[in-house]
């Protein structure tokens, strides 16, 4: 069926045409084997540097046997939304294992960290409210403070003291007041201020949220992510982290005290209306936070290649960052082009040479700030990494991007 025949949606097509146009329309690359460091996508092999998956826990033997253990004896499926049938005992389990993990009283988990921002933030709040956001605060934060109806203001990237003036312009309203950041950001890599924001919160009477989805498994003490970090332990009311990046399967969850997740549990909407997780996943979570606690040196390597990787880029003469963006301080990478046509073809031309790196451009990043974002894993062997960058050189000259 084409637009030909249905006109209804020939709109849709003109849209892409404009993409294909401005270079930035994509085809999905499809993995035929496991997310690894080195796999196949669309038939040829490459060197990973595209995937979440920080730590390597996508395929550890343990996760597996967890998850076929599960399965075995629970089941594919978990029948029902939680509310209804679909609490299964594992999940529970699950839930006070992160709490422990997080030193937190509570935990609920949702199917996708996704849904646990968009489900908490339009949960907590409504019309009358403000949400403090930061500008570049990842899509399920933008869009739970949309479906919240609260009144949304934007205060410019980590600028503490500008949102310290949007608290202050909206401190006689009645509503209630959210300030809220992710602990990393996805398309920089950059650390968010919680501790600063975190005290501001407080002077305001602000709740405090963060999203910790980058910094789960990456940042504090055997990955307890951001807050941790700060050392901001009960100073933040909404702790949402993921279980698909560094935990390597699937879901989101929202930390924070017994009476904020049971409220949860009652309001939230993703939890009350969509099947929560096969016993599967969460076994897989569960054995997750085990390796998270006896194999640190997973962390300890995935810093190692970090550093290596970054300061390698950096003296070929790569912008990774911190010039008119902020600066990575985290293993994500964003090599910055800055126009989105010559991103994408450097990204085409990195895969046929045998390295996948992503390109990202407007409207996933502004416009004029185009580029290929890399992540190295625990996994990655110094050989990997070197090929890498001796690939990523090679291209960009041949494409006139380095001298
Ligand atoms: C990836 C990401 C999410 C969404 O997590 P999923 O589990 O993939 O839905 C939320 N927030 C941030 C900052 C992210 O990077």
């Amino acid at each position: 069926m084409s637009s030909a025949d249905r006109p209804q949606l020939a709109y849709l097509t003109d849209a892409l045409n404009e993409l294909k146009q401005k270079g930035t329309h994509f085809r999905l690359r499809v993995l035929e084997d496991q997310q690894a460091p080195v796999c196949h996508y669309d038939g040829k092999q490459v060197i990973n540097l595209a995937s979440n998956n920080y730590l390597g826990l996508a395929n550890h033997p343990e996760l597996i046997e967890a998850a076929l253990k599960a399965t075995r004896e629970l089941g594919v499926g978990s029948g029902a939304v939680r509310t209804i049938a679909g609490t299964m005992k594992i999940h529970m389990d699950l839930e006070e294992k992160i709490a422990r993990f997080k030193n937190v009283e509570a935990c609920v988990v949702f199917q996708s960290g996704f849904a646990a921002n968009a489900g908490t933030v339009s949960a907590i709040l409504g019309k009358e409210d403000f949400i403090l956001s930061d500008e570049l605060n990842h899509a399920s934060i933008i869009d739970g403070a949309r479906l919240s109806r609260a009144k949304i203001k934007v205060f410019r990237h980590k600028d503490v003291a500008h949102c310290e003036e949007l608290l202050q312009e909206v401190a006689n309203e009645p509503g209630r007041k959210l300030v809220i950041t992710d602990g990393v950001f996805s398309m920089d890599g950059d650390i968010g201020p919680v501790d600063k924001l975190g005290a501001l919160a407080e002077k305001y009477g602000a709740i405090m949220m963060v999203d910790d989805a980058h910094a789960s498994g990456v940042l504090g003490r055997n990955g307890r992510g951001s807050i941790d970090h700060f050392g901001m332990h009960g100073r933040v009311d909404v702790q949402v982290g993921t279980l698909s990046k560094a935990i390597g399967a699937l879901g989101g969850y929202v930390c924070g005290s017994r009476d904020l997740i049971d409220y949860l549990y009652h309001r939230a909407r993703p939890f009350l209306f969509s099947t929560s997780h096969p016993p599967s996943v969460a076994a897989t979570c569960i054995a997750a936070f085990d390796i998270l606690e006896q194999e640190p040196e997973r962390i300890d390597r995935l810093w190692e290649n970090t550093r290596y990787f970054q300061r390698e880029l950096r003296r070929a003469g790569f912008n990774v960052g911190g010039v008119n963006t902020p600066a990575t301080e985290t293993p994500i990478t964003p090599v910055i082009l800055g126009e989105g046509r010559l991103t994408m073809d450097f990204s085409r031309a990195l895969f046929d040479e045998g390295v996948m790196g992503t390109g990202i451009a407007f409207p996933t990043v502004p416009e004029g700030k185009a580029r290929i974002r890399l992540i190295v894993t625990s996994e990655h062997t110094r050989a990997n990494l070197d090929q890498a960058l001796d690939t990523l050189e090679r291209v960009a000259k041949r494409m006139g991007i380095l001298q």
